[in-house]
């Protein structure tokens, strides 16, 4: 960190602000310009924050110099990190594509749905039991009974599953039921104590992005899971609140790039809650995959007029195949294939 005195700051307050830097255990490095006095603590600056030093008399700021978070970034941990799901790889060079509905509903929408996701090669599956709407009144998810229904669904075909957990008082139910990954949704990015728990166990998370968080909350929001022990976290970009009305939420696929440069963590694409509408589904998940994204997390409902949730965003399963044969394509020009299973293991699957 270094502290910038004020031109008239006396002898005096430089020492006020070298012993504040020594009590916290930091060195001091004094530099006289012919102006003013710059002070630089050295060591773990994080321990320092500017509102220790910006009220003193004489200092006019203060500012990080380090990154504010560390296990997360790629400055201290430069390979990719790939995370591993029940054997299904993200963050490597081959693209995954989670699918699935919105909410979970029923066992025959689930049971179609995961027919027509794992049809079009899918390898992970994902529908929310627990749904957090923005009105009370509104359907609030399955509960437990939709872990359920998912997990059966899921297995037929042998996916592992994606859902989101709202609530730490859930979290031994999700461990019971062997949620493969754990979803954080986007009005939870920065509910710290969630994040703490979710760091205390070995299942790999999704940390959406909340929806003005900035990059270095959100990474900040990852440091949270990982301090606890958990470093299998993938982000998952879903579109930001901008002035913009047209459609739901702004994709920010400057976000992808930056991420690959900031952080070793895989980062996921949600095209659906970020166009808010089916169409938008396909240009957006390919800019997601131009930019560099690892997995996309694709809303698909077997019926999209009947679903009970985000209704308009959903695609069918026929337009997420033609999907998944155009994104195949694109990969191929990038240099990338994208993770598909092959239809034999699908028939294989079903025959057991
Ligand atoms: C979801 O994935 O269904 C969801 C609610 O997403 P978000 O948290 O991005 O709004
Ligand atoms: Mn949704």
């Amino acid at each position: 960190m270094i502290i910038v005195m004020q031109p008239e700051a006396g002898e005096a307050e430089i020492a006020a602000v070298e012993a504040r830097i020594r009590a916290a255990g930091l060195d001091v490095h004094v530099s006289r310009g012919t102006e003013r006095t710059l002070i630089g603590a050295v060591g773990d600056e994080r321990k320092l924050d500017p509102e220790m030093f910006d009220p003193l008399p004489g200092v006019e700021r203060s500012m990080h110099i380090l990154k504010p978070y560390k296990l997360v970034a790629r400055e201290w941990h430069k390979a990719s990190t790939i995370v591993d799901v029940a054997g299904v790889k993200i963050g490597a060079n081959a693209v995954q594509v989670i699918a699935g509905p919105c909410s979970v509903e029923t066992q025959p929408q689930m049971d179609a749905a995961a027919d027509g996701v794992a049809a079009a090669g899918a390898r992970l599956m994902r529908g929310g039991a627990f749904k957090p709407r923005t009105s009370p009144y509104a359907f609030q998810g399955k509960g437990v009974d939709g872990l359920c229904m998912l997990k059966d669904a899921a297995a037929r075909h042998g996916l592992p599953i994606v859902t989101e957990l709202m609530d730490v008082r859930m979290l031994d139910a999700f461990l019971e039921h062997k949620v493969d990954v754990i979803q954080i949704g986007t009005r939870n990015m920065q509910n710290f104590d969630l994040l703490k728990e979710v760091g205390r166990v070995d299942v790999p998370v999704i940390l959406k992005r909340g929806m003005s968080a900035t990059i270095s909350e959100w990474l900040m929001a990852a440091e949270y899971i990982a301090a606890g022990g958990n470093h299998r976290i993938m982000l998952c970009e879903r579109g930001i609140r901008t002035f913009e009305t047209a459609y739901r939420n702004v994709l920010d696929v400057t976000a992808v790039a930056v991420l690959k440069r900031e952080t070793h963590l895989p980062v996921i694409v949600d095209p659906s809650h970020a166009g808010g509408k089916a169409w938008m589904v396909p240009a957006l998940s390919c800019a997601a995959l131009a930019a560099g994204a690892d997995a996309l997390l694709i809303e698909v409902h077997p019926c999209p007029p009947e679903a009970w949730c985000d209704a308009d965003q959903a695609l069918t399963p026929g337009e997420f195949a033609a999907l998944m044969d155009k994104l195949d394509a694109l990969a191929h020009a990038l240099g990338r294939r994208i993770d598909r299973r092959a239809a034999e293991v699908e028939s294989a699957a079903l025959a057991r």
